[in-house]
């Protein structure tokens, strides 16, 4: 049987970043994608934002992570000249009740490390977006977009600088943790011996941990799924910004709300929404999801004409929640809490998943020295 020191399961923008961190310390790194290329997952299907740290809960995991990410990330990029901008976003409240519960959000961020928020009148707000319509706003200026697949080619070149690998069309089909290594099987039946294994499998990675012989079954979450959906705007972006509703927790469309974002190219999408669904394939843009998508934008921005917003793509959040409970923070499971020798599983990595992977990397390393 073949030994490998470590090996990362999933090619995704996380599974890179850890193995990239690994490989950096000297160690030896293998990646197994199941997909016949790296980031075809949630990696591509997201945003693109770089977060700022706003909304999550003091001290979580997604704070700590998503500030530090935040500062790596933006370092990362202006190392490696991967495209990226700071553009800044707007939150933006469209009546006074929303307007009362802005300070908060600036307390919030306050209390996780993000003190560079700036409250704006309307008129403020619209000398920086003119086309805005609200009644008081947040400026955010350190929130920005990045190209993923970039960033994601960069990981992989460091890795790879590294001697580290990536083997793609190589799913993992179970495994069985010993005292010594852990015996990784692949779908062809092919066995791998490896004494550091990083479960980065995404929406799979409860699934994938739930076939792993003599972990503790009970520790594993279950999966569940909330696809969210976008609608690309024809024509040229009215906003300079990112423009975020105030988010407004238990409405029909949830998540942050239908928010503006920007790509490098400055075309402005709308979303995404939140759809409970069952399976992880669900993928499709259901093109009457525009009807709510229209009045939702028009809460902000009144001039979108009829017609205006196509189906774009929709990526699937991995939720270890179900509907309507409170959102999880990220769930890393080192060995420490489940007591399998260098076994970790990420379980939940959805947003601020991108923003943080350098600083989940980073965490995951540390778990493993212990
Ligand atoms: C709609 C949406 C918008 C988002 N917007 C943002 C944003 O703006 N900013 C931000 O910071 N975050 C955002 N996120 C979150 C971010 O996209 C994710 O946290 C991040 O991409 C997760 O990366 P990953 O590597 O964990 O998972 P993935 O990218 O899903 O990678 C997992 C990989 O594992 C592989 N795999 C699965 N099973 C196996 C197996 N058995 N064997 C081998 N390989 C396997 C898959 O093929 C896949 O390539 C968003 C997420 C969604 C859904």
């Amino acid at each position: 049987m073949d030994q490998m020191d470590c090996v990362v399961i999933g090619a995704g923008v996380v599974g890179l970043a850890v193995a990239r961190a690994l490989a950096l310390e000297g160690r030896e790194v293998m990646v197994l994608e199941a997909a016949n290329a790296i980031g075809t997952g949630t990696s591509s299907r997201n945003s693109e934002v770089i977060h700022a740290g706003i909304y999550y809960a003091p001290g979580s995991l997604k704070a700590r992570l998503c500030v530090e990410g935040k500062q790596l990330l933006y370092d990362y990029c202006a190392e490696r000249g991967i495209a990226h901008q700071r553009c800044g976003k707007l939150i933006v409240a469209t009546s006074e009740a929303q307007a009362a519960e802005l300070p908060g959000i600036v307390a919030k961020a306050a209390a996780n490390g993000v003190h560079d928020l700036v409250l704006l009148t309307r008129e403020q707000a619209q000398v920086m977006e003119p086309q805005l319509a609200c009644v008081a706003a947040v400026h955010s200026p350190g929130t920005g977009i990045v190209d993923s697949h970039a960033l994601m080619l960069a990981l992989q070149g460091d890795l790879e600088a590294a001697a580290g690998v990536v083997a793609l069309n190589s799913p993992l089909a179970h495994a069985q943790c010993g005292p010594e290594a852990i015996i990784l099987v692949a779908d062809d039946g092919t066995e791998l011996a490896a004494t550091t294994v990083v479960n980065a499998a995404g929406l799979q990675a409860p699934a994938l941990a739930a076939r792993f012989a003599g972990l503790d079954a009970s520790l594993v979450p279950r999966s569940y799924y909330a696809k969210g959906s976008y609608f690309t705007l024809s024509g040229r972006s009215p906003f300079s910004r990112l423009i975020y509703p105030v988010p407004e927790p238990g409405h029909h469309l949830a998540g942050l709300g239908v928010h503006l974002t920007l790509d490098l190219g400055g075309q402005a999408k709308f979303g995404p929404d939140v759809q409970w669904v069952d399976s992880p394939e669900d993928l499709l843009v259901d093109a009457a999801r525009g009807d709510a998508f229209y009045a939702e934008v028009r809460r902000y921005w009144p001039a979108l004409a009829d017609g205006a917003l196509a189906p774009g793509y929709a990526g699937i959040r991995p939720k270890i929640q179900p509907a309507g409970a409170p959102a999880a923070d990220f769930l890393i499971q080192g060995p420490e809490s489940h007591g399998v020798s260098g076994l970790v599983n990420l379980f939940g990595i959805e947003s601020p998943g991108l923003t943080s992977s350098l600083a989940i990397a980073r965490h995951v390393a540390g778990l493993l020295k212990g």
